[in-house]
């Protein structure tokens, strides 16, 4: 189990127990995984990476939950398995927990493939990727160096056989799922009651969701994201929201607000500094202007996210493709974005 951090538990208003579970993913980041008792059969959100020692600190804390909240509960009660979205950190460890359990692994049908199927997204996922960062001007050192060590590894997540589709709406005795693509295109919030919201990856305490521009993963991108964003505000009430990482949520309304201000200030700056350039802007040369860095880990976030909101600006008639006939040609391979003269003002 991870050195400081212990499960804790949340009451639902309906009277489930929550248990928020941490698990090292990497050195440098924590995941939470959620048992939920109460509710018919027991739930596991999420499971976890499967690499390193995820799944034994996992049923370490069930230890910890057995001694510490006198629960009766034992591996082999969990009868769902639903994952917020197939990213590794979340899903990867499901086949592992399949060997404990006869539970049903659940999750909304746009990431069942990856779920089921990983070493094939994984493929097409770096075929996608590498055919990407050519049109982003990036040097082509660093995309290599960027595919190397952020590359999805076929292999390195084990797919599970089949998976109960989940969909938006969808009730599971007192769970309510909401389908809030944007991060994943598949990604679930699962509602505890009504005062309580496992929110996966949609929205974080402190930093910004990251996000990916659709041509990478096909119903991703900015323009859903920031629909979930509001889909879950309609819901969000007095809710806690319960994150995927990082700390509790308390007053998810008043963060989902921030949130949502936050990335539309940086679409407004991705689209001021188009229009302060005299000349059409890569995408990596935003990311600089923007970032500032572009080293490590860094590269690839800052590089997704400006692709991801150069395409928001694009679905919303503000920035165009100034090279439209020279990619068509195949005379150029890197995209040349402007903004679009005397469109309507209105709201990024
Ligand atoms: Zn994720
Ligand atoms: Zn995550």
């Amino acid at each position: 189990m991870c050195k400081k951090l212990l499960p804790t538990q949340f009451i639902a208003d309906t009277g489930e127990r929550i248990y928020r579970i941490p698990c090292d993913f990497h050195r440098s980041m924590t995941s939470y995984v959620h048992l939920i008792l109460g509710t018919g059969p027991a739930v596991l959100v999420d499971c976890g990476s499967g690499e390193g020692n995820c799944f034994q600190e996992i049923t370490d804390a069930f230890h910890y939950i057995r001694s510490n909240f006198h629960e009766t509960f034992d591996i082999s009660q969990i009868g769902r398995i639903i994952i917020t979205h197939a990213h590794i950190d979340h899903g990867g460890g499901a086949a592992e927990f399949l060997e404990k359990t006869s539970a049903e692994v659940m999750c909304h049908s746009y990431d069942a493939p990856v779920m089921t199927r990983y070493d094939e997204r994984a493929s097409i996922g770096n075929r996608r990727f590498s055919d990407f960062l050519k049109t982003t001007g990036t040097a082509q050192e660093l995309c290599r160096e960027i595919i190397e060590a952020f590359g999805f590894t076929p292999g390195r997540a084990k797919s599970v056989e089949k998976v109960h589709i989940l969909s938006d709406g969808e009730k599971l005795d007192n769970l309510t799922i909401h389908h809030t693509p944007g991060h994943s295109p598949g990604h679930i919030c699962i509602q505890v009651g009504n005062r309580h919201l496992i929110s996966g990856d949609h929205i974080l305490s402190k930093t910004l969701t990251p996000i990916w521009p659709e041509r990478l993963t096909p119903h991703s991108g900015m323009t859903h994201f920031l629909d979930s964003l509001d889909k879950i505000r309609r819901i969000a009430g007095h809710m806690t929201a319960l994150p995927g990482h990082e700390e509790v949520i308390p007053l998810l309304s008043v963060r989902l607000d921030m949130a949502e201000k936050s990335h539309f200030r940086r679409n407004e700056r991705v689209l001021r500094l188009l229009r302060e350039n005299e000349t059409p802007m890569t995408v990596s040369e935003l990311a600089r202007r923007m970032y500032l860095v572009q080293t490590g880990t860094w590269a690839l976030v800052t590089l997704t996210d400006i692709a991801a909101r150069i395409e928001y600006l694009e679905q919303h008639n503000l920035v165009s493709t100034a090279n439209a006939t020279a990619l068509e040609q195949e005379k150029e391979d890197i995209y040349l974005y402007q903004p679009v003269r005397h469109s309507a003002s209105r709201s990024t």
